[in-house]
């Protein structure tokens, strides 16, 4: 069973099996509130709590994921390539420059301002993350596969969950995006992402993925199946001008 938590900004998930419950992604840092709510609505509680397994380590996935192990010792997972960020709390690097976005984009505002609002004013560092690989079956509840797709961040995975008929996409693709709220599926903006090159060359492996349902870090479940979402992105990506050479590119910025 998949149940989707947090507000309309950040999504993150439980994943259900036999009882046990994973948590996929952790929000923002003060979301650690919702965590009750969302385990009594699908019968659970805090105790059934095994794992909790990361797309990617930005600042609005690892979440509460610090204060759970601390708590209780749950154990985080994350990609090989992910652990520096989840580690060292640095901002992530990334292709285009935030600020001419924010003045921009009210949108944009939004989403940064929610994000300080609910802890995430710096980074977070994790103590401790268990590693996985592309192409892992973690031993979590759910059993989710790893498909590595880097571009939004180095290690960024999507987690296959084939006896769900579903995925979970981190921010590979996005239900709207995040600088100017156009509805998607759609590639996470440059601001937001490490190299648009990857993310984009990434789309051939979510294509790939047999999955019905696409769980988004934001916005609305995609139920129409992996290639009608990326086929989706890909459209507005060209009408953006996305790929293009010479297309304008920002210099990377901090937040
Ligand atoms: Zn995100």
């Amino acid at each position: 069973m998949i149940h989707r938590a947090g507000t309309p900004i950040v999504n993150w998930y439980l994943l259900e099996e036999g009882g046990r419950v994973t948590i996929v992604d952790a929000g923002c840092p003060r979301y650690r509130g919702q965590l009750e709510g969302a385990l009594r609505a699908i019968d659970r509680r805090i105790e059934d709590v095994e794992a909790i397994v990361l797309t990617h380590a930005h600042i609005d996935h690892i979440g509460f994921a610090q204060k759970l192990q601390d708590e209780r010792g749950v154990p985080v997972f994350a990609h090989d390539a992910e652990i520096a960020q989840a580690t060292t709390g640095k901002a992530p690097s990334t292709e285009g420059a935030l600020l001419p976005a924010l003045l921009r984009h009210r949108r944009a505002r939004e989403v940064v301002f929610h994000i300080v609002r609910h802890g995430g004013a710096k980074p977070p560092k994790l103590a401790s993350v268990t590693r996985y690989g592309d192409g892992e079956l973690l031993d979590v509840p759910g059993h989710p596969r790893a498909v590595h797709v880097p571009g939004h961040s180095p290690g960024s995975c999507l987690l296959h969950v084939p006896a769900e008929g579903a995925a979970f996409l981190g921010d590979a693709l996005s239900g709207w995006n995040t600088i100017t709220g156009q509805q998607g599926p759609t590639l996470p903006p440059a601001e937001f992402s490490n190299s648009m090159e990857q993310a984009r060359a990434s789309l051939d492996r979510v294509q790939a993925v047999s999955a019905d349902t696409l769980y988004f870090g934001h916005g609305d479940p995609w139920t129409g199946g992996a290639p009608s979402a990326v086929a989706h992105a890909r459209e507005l990506d060209a009408a953006a001008g996305g790929g293009r050479a010479g297309s304008p590119q920002g210099v990377p910025a901090e937040v």
